[in-house]
């Protein structure tokens, strides 16, 4: 009997050749679109491995119904929508992306904190109306970056990789992590402070935690109120580490200049205040989307399904198989 692998979504070939080199039967979801929990498990019916993404459920209930598996992969470093708990009490062991898509998530924050800091979707969207008559002194003007503080919430690759590109803009940089930073200390001098002090202190906010039960709405209304009146939140995590609501509030009463956003609390609804917000810059979640990026996402996401097939330990496991 041959293994059998479902791919929720077209993925970049080169992963697509690495399951069909190991000798698997692959079946690609054909929909260009998120399938729909019953679609999820209908093309899993019977299979041995599923390649997923960060848009698909995998939740209690499909991994209940799942019990065949031998190995869940998913194209992401985030993980927060699979439910770890209930696939190791089936045995299944889940793996994921880290590391690969640091880089260009990192670049990304940037293009958003400067996108957000100096206006650029609104300008540009004032020079296509037609309303660009004359240069002005007083003409879209933002936040400097030279001298001005970068708080981190959650050092980890991309928070560190976020932080070492602020070398270039002549930033002071502070975060807040459990762990110690030592590539941001040593590095380049930055000092680990309670998350409080960094929302007080920081002029560009940028959150980089994973999504979990304690991480969920770390950003809320009394956060908000500690930050000062000319921060920039950028949120390249996960939406729900944000509260919407609060962040609309923040954004409408001057509480904070501006927010960059490539993640949303209801992925793919926006809040609709937020779409007419002018000091809200959005990205329909673009963190990792680069065509080699995603290329060695899809590689190493095959990869690690691969060896889950063969009963092996995958590189990026992230549950223990019981
Ligand atoms: P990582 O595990 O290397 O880093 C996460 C860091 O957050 C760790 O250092 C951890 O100690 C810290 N942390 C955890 N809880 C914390 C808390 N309560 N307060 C402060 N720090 C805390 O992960 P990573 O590779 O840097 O990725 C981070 C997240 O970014 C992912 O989980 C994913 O959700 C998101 N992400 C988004 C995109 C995108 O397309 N927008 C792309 C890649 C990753």
């Amino acid at each position: 009997m041959k293994t059998t692998i479902f791919i929720s979504r077209l993925i970049p070939r080169a992963g697509i050749e690495i399951l069909e080199n190991a000798g698997f039967v692959v079946e690609i979801n054909q929909k260009d679109r998120v399938l729909t929990k019953e679609e999820l498990l209908a093309g899993c019916q019977g299979k041995d491995g599923l390649l997923c993404l960060l848009t698909d459920t995998i939740d209690r209930e499909f991994i209940d119904q799942m019990g065949q598996l031998k190995g869940i992969a998913t194209m992401a470093v985030g993980y927060n929508n699979i439910d770890l708990a209930a696939a190791e009490e089936k045995g299944i062991p889940v793996s994921n992306t880290p590391g690969v898509l640091t880089d260009a998530t990192a670049d990304l924050v940037w293009a958003l904190l400067m996108a957000t800091a100096r206006r650029l979707p609104e300008a540009e969207r004032y020079l296509r109306a037609g309303e660009f008559k004359s240069w002005g002194p007083m003409l879209f003007l933002g936040g400097d970056l030279r001298g001005r503080t970068l708080g981190i919430i959650g050092a980890g690759r991309i928070g560190t990789a976020v932080g070492l590109r602020s070398r270039g803009f002549g930033m002071n940089i502070i975060y807040t992590d459990p762990e110690k930073n030592r590539v941001l200390e040593e590095g380049l001098g930055g000092r680990r402070v309670e998350l409080n002090t960094l929302l007080r202190e920081a002029d560009y906010i940028t959150v980089h935690v994973p999504l979990t039960e304690e991480t969920r709405r770390l950003i809320g209304r009394p956060e908000f109120k500690l930050m000062k009146e000319t921060a920039y939140l950028i949120n390249t995590s996960r939406g729900p580490v944000v509260d919407e609501d609060a962040l609309v509030e923040a954004l409408q009463s001057g509480i904070i200049a501006g927010a960059g956003l490539d993640v949303f609390e209801k992925e793919p609804h926006i809040h609709p205040a937020l779409l007419s917000l002018p000091n809200a810059v959005l990205l329909p979640h673009i963190g990792s989307a680069t065509i080699e990026t995603r290329t060695r996402m899809a590689m190493m996401a095959a990869e690690n399904l691969v060896a889950m097939m063969r009963g092996e330990v995958p590189e990026n496991l992230v549950s223990q198989k019981k």
